[in-house]
């Protein structure tokens, strides 16, 4: 084994073993087509965050994919509770992982290899979170590019879904990569409207009031939903409506909400800066009620890897 091999664990159909050794055969559809679905919860100071919550999205995934993964929501909790442990005493205190769980469809079997196995392939892992990479974020705030690709419209294959399948929101994310290599992809829907990042969802504030795109054009991000329900418990206004550049334009504030960053501010958009201090008064409100609902203060765990 290679020294710079790491020792986590992951789940693979049934059993725990060492990462290296999840390893899926070529024909495996989630590998050719992106015929598979995932999700993502993350931990604070090693306890995982509304993971019941990212099983049950995951499931809802998987039924519009068709795919029974053979385990309950309720296994798929155990099994994720269990591979976190397993890994678990390679967190250190400035660390977290994100905690995943991956379903494909299985192997496209001809029939003459001798697969052992060509139903779904079920993976659960643990991954450390990029926090050294994104606390510049919490410095200075995140710049968004429009790209020009637009989010795949809900009548050919639903936002809503977390499949495998994210080129549409890879190659939107390289165009906007490609103006400005450290900025943020935000695209717009078939109708113009703001639609989401390629891992988070975006949220304007204007006249001290919270508003995000409709929920069916999206992925309806869990921490999209906890940043509902802090506005609701903080008594601040927050709307789904549709949204477009000239709401971004006009903005007080925009901030961007996902799994690993909570809630993190918005510099810019299209090169124009948002006007105010960074983060604004209603980011600052929620993202420190955020850290509380988390009990972590998670931008001071991102700030202390600038260091
Ligand atoms: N949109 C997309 C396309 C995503 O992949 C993610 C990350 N899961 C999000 C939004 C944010 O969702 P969450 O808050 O559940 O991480």
């Amino acid at each position: 084994m290679s020294d710079r091999a790491n020792h986590r664990v992951a789940y693979f159909n049934g059993n725990i073993v060492p990462e290296r050794e999840v390893v899926l055969p070529f024909r495996d559809r989630g590998f050719k087509y992106g015929d598979a679905a995932f999700d993502m919860t993350r931990t604070f100071e090693g306890r995982p965050f509304k993971l019941k919550e990212h099983v049950e999205r995951f499931y809802r995934s998987l039924r519009y994919l068709r795919i029974d993964p053979g385990l309950s929501p309720a296994e798929m909790v155990a099994v994720s509770e269990e591979v976190l442990e397993r890994n678990a005493h390679f967190l250190t205190p400035d660390t977290d992982y994100w905690l995943g769980q991956r379903v494909s469809r299985g192997v496209d079997a001809v029939g003459d290899e001798g697969w052992d196995h060509t139903g779904p392939n079920v993976i659960v892992e643990c991954v450390p979170l990029p926090l050294k990479a994104r606390a510049r974020l919490f410095r200075d705030g995140i710049d968004i590019i429009v790209p020009p690709t637009r989010r795949t419209a809900p009548e050919a294959l639903s936002p809503r879904a977390k499949t495998h399948n994210y080129l549409n929101l890879i190659l939107a994310d390289l165009e906007a990569k490609a103006q400005d290599k450290e900025a943020w992809s935000v695209l717009l829907d078939a109708q113009g409207h703001l639609a989401e990042g390629i891992g988070s969802n975006i949220f304007i504030v204007r006249d001290g009031a919270v508003v995000t795109p409709h929920a069916r054009w999206v992925l309806p991000g869990i921490s999209r939903e906890s940043v509902i329900e802090l506005c609701g418990e903080l008594g601040i206004a927050c709307d789904e409506a549709d949204l477009d550049l000239y709401d971004a334009a006009t903005a007080d504030e925009i901030f961007m909400t996902s799994t690993s960053l909570c809630i993190c501010p918005v510099r810019s958009i299209g090169g124009r800066m948002l006007p105010g201090p960074l983060p604004g008064p209603v980011t600052r409100r929620l993202g420190e009620a955020y850290a509380r609902l988390v009990d972590c203060d998670f931008v001071a765990q991102y700030l202390k890897h600038l260091a």
